[in-house]
């Protein structure tokens, strides 16, 4: 049968030639290699923690050759047929002390055979000194997260590419606007200015999906930067070009599902690669079922093993081979690319025990990488649970306390606004490490910001000072500092994520040189300028402990504080519509001996000896 080869193969490895230093002229042997379309990973590195890997050839009826390999300190440690002939699963052991090369893998016919032979030149790369005590992101870091093709067109050739079906549509929602990483690449000074540290761009690998392909969360080829965006040596030169702003880059990854024109569904290589026979059956997102005690069997495996939607077909990661094609493709990106960390996205939705041991892998290899995932759960022990072994993933978005203030601050009937807030975080003590959660004001699923707090910018402001100032590593989302706006009811993402003004030739407002901004806009950009790049240097913030009030008469008080450098800074909400006066006899423990405290945001100074006079709906955050 005749399957299409993965058309920027060569150009690929060309770009990983240029990358560690190897002559381009050695990747092009691998063009002779006709009769194979896939090798994943495509090249791979010497020195790694674990000495194994396990190559995925796939090839017509490559099944009926057998491999050789004649390299030291490689050798091929199994050789795996499967259900369909035209897959051949590889196992290598890569001796500790290999050097850096190429060498061929030689697929031989057996004797008597009339099948044609192949031949593949792998290659295994030098890895970059340090790499695998890279430094992910922290509590120093604040996130930046883009949608690529909404954020910057900076190639507009690119808009719609021969060969991939959704074209260039900007009049629709859910279609192809024209963002792409030249674009992201362009505009790294800005993000770098407003302080960001982080960089989560939505995934950039190939999503040939027929509609809505432009949100990146069905791949079609784990390998391949998808061509709307640029190419993989592209992906690189954003992340040596972020690096050089001091941003560390984020890898969005799904391991749950794919896209329906994954190149796999063409030719799948066992009959249980995707859950349900690869028939669509829908998750019903009963996510507790996975913890609760009292679930299900049915439940709890319809969570994991359903489909997100028909055009995402799930994948089975008890199957060995899928789940070991995962892990090493993660692996691969971080290494090629140099990512500083990877937000998984629908954590959850995987197989348990394959979280487990690919968090266990990840952490071997990187023992400082940044890892987040994604459970949308507003219960902090459902989310918790992925914290404690055996999956023991270091980060997690929270949600809980995430949505307990944007939802606190949407209400302006509530004469206690901030006790749910205050109740959530309290709860911090079922997380093994809270400090490795990761807190937002917003994200590409959700209504903006400002638009749920009724256009308000004073509560805008309180989500962002609060977001800002936990203990957490804080992600922001992109536009929410130009106060962007979208539907608050019904979900409907194209409403989150329009395109960021000022991204495309001819935007009459252009958020990045603040030409066409309205004064309430610019107030906007300003405070969060001024309020992440001060988080930047606050190391009290970073590393600082945390002491909270409960919240009396609409108001709320906490401190940050750091007893070796007796640092201490004082954040208060008001959320009524008059001043409130607090005797600072209640914050004792915090303000014996403090006279004063200076707003950060303002400059103004608050006399703090008898009492705290707080303007009406305001947040401050008072260094001490
Ligand atoms: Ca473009
Ligand atoms: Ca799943």
């Amino acid at each position: 049968m005749s399957i299409p080869a993965r058309p920027l193969l060569a150009a690929l490895l060309a770009g990983a030639a240029l990358l560690a230093g190897v002559p381009a002229e050695a990747a092009e042997a691998a063009s002779t290699a006709a009769a194979i379309d896939h090798m994943d990973p495509p090249f791979w590195w010497t020195g790694m923690h674990d000495r194994r890997l396990q190559l995925m050839v796939h090839g017509a009826a490559i099944a009926g050759l057998e491999p050789a390999i004649a390299y030291p300190g490689v050798r091929i440690a199994a050789v795996t047929r499967v259900a369909n002939h035209n897959y051949l699963f590889i196992d290598l052991d890569v001796a500790p002390d290999t050097k850096p090369g190429s060498f061929a893998i030689d697929f031989r016919a057996p004797a008597g055979s009339a099948a044609q032979p192949a031949r593949y030149t792998y290659r295994l790369l030098a890895r970059a000194p340090g790499s695998s005590e890279r430094q992910g992101f922290s509590t120093a870091d604040t996130i930046y997260q883009l949608m690529p093709d909404r954020f910057a067109n900076g190639m507009p050739s690119n808009d719609s590419v021969p060969g991939l079906a959704d074209k260039l549509d900007r009049a629709l929602g859910y279609g192809r606007h024209g963002g792409d990483i030249q674009g992201i690449i362009d505009h790294l000074g800005y993000i770098a200015g407003m302080g960001f540290t982080q960089l989560w761009p939505t995934p950039l690998v190939e999503n040939d999906m027929p509609a809505a392909s432009y949100h990146g969360y069905a791949a079609t080829d784990h390998y391949r930067i998808d061509p709307r965006y640029g190419s993989n040596a592209d992906y690189v030169r954003l992340a040596q070009a972020a690096r050089q702003h001091g941003i560390g880059l984020i890898q969005d990854v799904v391991l749950s599902h794919i896209g329906l024109n994954h190149w796999w569904m063409k030719d799948l290589p066992t009959p249980d690669w995707i859950n349900h026979d690869g028939k669509f059956v829908p998750t019903m997102h009963h996510r507790t079922a996975v913890q609760d005690p009292y679930a299900s069997q049915e439940d709890a495996s319809n969570f994991t093993t359903g489909w997100f939607s028909p055009g995402m077909p799930d994948l089975n990661q008890t199957n060995p081979f899928v789940a070991n094609y995962l892990i090493q493709n993660n692996i691969w990106w971080i290494e090629y690319a140099g990512l500083s960390g990877l937000r998984i996205d629908t954590f959850g939705y995987s197989d348990g025990a394959f979280l487990a041991r690919y968090t266990r892998r990840l952490k071997a290899e990187y023992p400082h990488l940044g890892l987040v995932g994604e459970e949308w759960s507003k219960l902090p022990p459902v989310v918790a649970h992925w914290q404690r072994a055996p999956t023991s993933m270091p980060g997690m978005m929270d949600f809980p306390l995430a949505e307990a203030m944007r939802t606190a601050l949407a209400d302006k009937n509530n004469r206690n606004t901030f006790n749910d807030v205050y109740e959530t975080l309290s709860l911090d003590w079922l997380y093994p490490d809270p400090s490795h959660l990761v807190l937002f004001e917003g994200n590409h699923d959700m209504a903006r910001l400002y638009s749920l707090v009724g256009e308000d910018i004073a509560r805008w402001k309180m989500d962002l000072a609060f977001v800002m100032t936990m203990p957490r590593i804080p992600h922001f989302y992109t536009g929410d500092e130009i106060l962007m706006t979208s539907t608050t009811g019904r979900r409907d993402d194209s409403s989150y994520r329009r395109d960021f003004p000022g991204g495309w030739a001819g935007d009459k407002v252009d958020a990045l040189t603040g030409v066409g901004l309205t004064p309430r806009q610019r107030e906007a950009q300003d405070f969060v300028r001024k309020l992440v790049n001060w988080r930047k240097g606050a190391d009290v913030i970073h590393h600082g402990k945390l002491m909270q009030y409960g919240p009396e008469n609409n108001t709320w008080v906490y401190f940050r504080y750091d007893p070796p450098t007796r640092r201490k800074v004082m954040v208060a909400f008001n959320a009524n519509d008059k001043e409130a006066v607090l005797p600072v006899a209640r914050f004792h423990e915090m303000l014996a001996g403090v006279a004063a405290g200076t707003d950060v945001l303002t400059g103004r100074r608050f006399d703090l000896r008898k009492e705290i006079r707080l303007p009406a709906n305001s947040v401050v955050i008072l260094e001490l």
